[in-house]
């Protein structure tokens, strides 16, 4: 491979400078501003495939995807084409149009809890729907979901853990009401004991179970073996809603999302990232019966000005046409092969790493435990992430700027990317 130069900075180091005049941190969303490694942002370019092109001209393998939907790589000429076909015949009616149809039947085919199902612009509203509805439908006030797991930023879900097992929860933000924390319940994830227990003390007040049925807001972390089971069986045996939320996982660790992966069907779906192609888009579905009291069929409220918008629906609609089995296969392959070579690196360096992996989902963690919890997430040495991360930027490699984040690859990632990656990883760890 080519000489590698070191990473140029000036534009988007001034972009940064400018862009803090007049937005929060310079920023629409926290993350960007690569504020926990201390590095100027990557200010992007465009995208082709698995690159990305910053404003300074330096180009990255990238698994950031988006932060997760650029499950076909960026600016696939399909999709692009499709928005541009959807555009110029005007790009908001606020009226039904067919494409939403289309979209919604083959969401409806490939979820399996998926009967029906209501699009909405981003995962945040789409868990924060599902709530509602769950809390509509049984009359109970409190939710119950598990530490380090992410579902958007609505104020009941923005809780951390009480201390101790099974505590009702404390606002992770101010600004969320302590009314509001009382009614979330959260305990560690993989642990159906500490779930037994919230269960045994608030089983008839807990309207649902929201969980991330592959965790990859702390990082990597996927279910044990009987972890989705045990919650499908409890929330059933108390009359709770079981809620997948798939907004990172959906149309990403297979054709059926992680609930096809696994074989367990949950009650309720969140939806979002993949299945807008790049466009703001989320989605909530689930059993006929459940989604059928949502307005206008029900009393439960919940709409949306740019909701089923065209253009976001023909780029999802265009991605999720494109994926199939042959795809996830290749998936696994790519994810198999990274996480392969990354294990041999560390091995060779003596650097004590796991790396977790479910199908194109990949997280290395810096620290040789099993990592099954957040707890344990936690405990990867953030000092090393950091200088790890800032040495693959200069190897040409873009991941997410925090340990408790996973690399996503896409579709169009050539086996000669991850072999590059596999390479750049092994230099990045080097010069710990
Ligand atoms: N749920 C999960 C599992 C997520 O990963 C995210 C976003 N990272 C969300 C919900 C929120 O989605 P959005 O950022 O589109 O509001």
């Amino acid at each position: 491979s080519n000489q590698r130069q070191p990473r140029m900075e000036e534009q988007s180091r001034k972009a940064f400078e400018e862009a803090k005049q007049y937005m929060p941190g310079g920023v629409n969303s926290p993350v960007r501003a690569f504020k926990s490694v201390g590095l100027t942002p990557i200010y992007a370019d465009h995208g082709i495939g698995s690159r990305i092109y910053d404003i300074d001209g330096n180009s990255f393998i990238d698994y950031v995807a988006s932060w997760g939907p650029l499950i076909m790589g960026h600016a696939h000429p399909e999709v692009i084409a499709a928005i541009q076909e959807t555009a110029v015949k005007g790009t908001s009616f606020g009226a039904p149009t067919l494409i939403e149809t289309e979209m919604a039947k083959l969401v409806c085919e490939r979820v399996p809890s998926i009967d029906i199902v209501r699009m909405v612009n981003s995962g945040t509203e789409a868990t924060m729907s599902a709530i509602r509805l769950a809390r509509g439908i049984t009359g109970r006030s409190k939710i119950l979901k598990f530490e380090g797991s992410y579902h958007g930023h609505a104020d009941s879900l923005l809780i951390k853990a009480g201390s101790g097992v099974a505590t009702l929860g404390l606002p992770d933000s101010p600004g969320v009401p302590e009314g509001v924390a009382v009614n979330t319940i959260t305990v560690p994830y993989n642990d159906l004991e500490s779930v037994g227990v919230a269960f045994e003390k608030f089983g008839e007040e807990i309207a649902a179970v929201i969980v991330e049925p592959v965790a990859g807001n702390m990082g990597v972390v996927p279910p044990v073996p009987g972890f989705l089971e045990g919650l499908r069986q409890i929330t059933e045996d108390y009359g709770s809603l079981l809620i997948f939320d798939e907004v990172m996982t959906g149309f990403r660790v297979g054709l059926n999302s992680a609930q096809g992966r696994f074989g367990v069907t949950p009650d309720l779906t969140c939806l979002g990232k993949v299945i807008g192609g790049g466009l703001p888009v989320g989605a909530y579905g689930g059993r006929r019966d459940l989604m059928e009291q949502i307005a206008p069929s029900g009393p439960i409220y919940q709409a949306g000005t740019l909701s089923g918008n065209p253009l976001a629906m023909s780029a999802g609609l265009t991605t999720l046409r494109l994926l199939n089995q042959e795809v996830y296969d290749r998936l696994e392959m790519l994810g198999a092969k990274l996480q392969a070579g990354f294990e041999k690196n560390a091995r060779e360096l003596g650097i004590p790493m796991t790396i977790n992996r479910v199908g194109s989902m990949v997280c290395p963690f810096f620290t040789e435990e099993p990592v099954t919890n957040y707890d344990i997430a936690k405990s990867s040495n953030l000092d090393m992430f950091r200088a790890y991360f800032g040495h693959l930027l200069q190897e040409g490699v873009s991941v997410a700027p925090s340990q408790f984040e996973g690399m996503f690859i896409s579709g169009v990632h050539s086996k000669q990317d991850i072999e590059d990656t596999i390479e750049a990883n092994y230099n990045a760890l080097r010069k710990l």
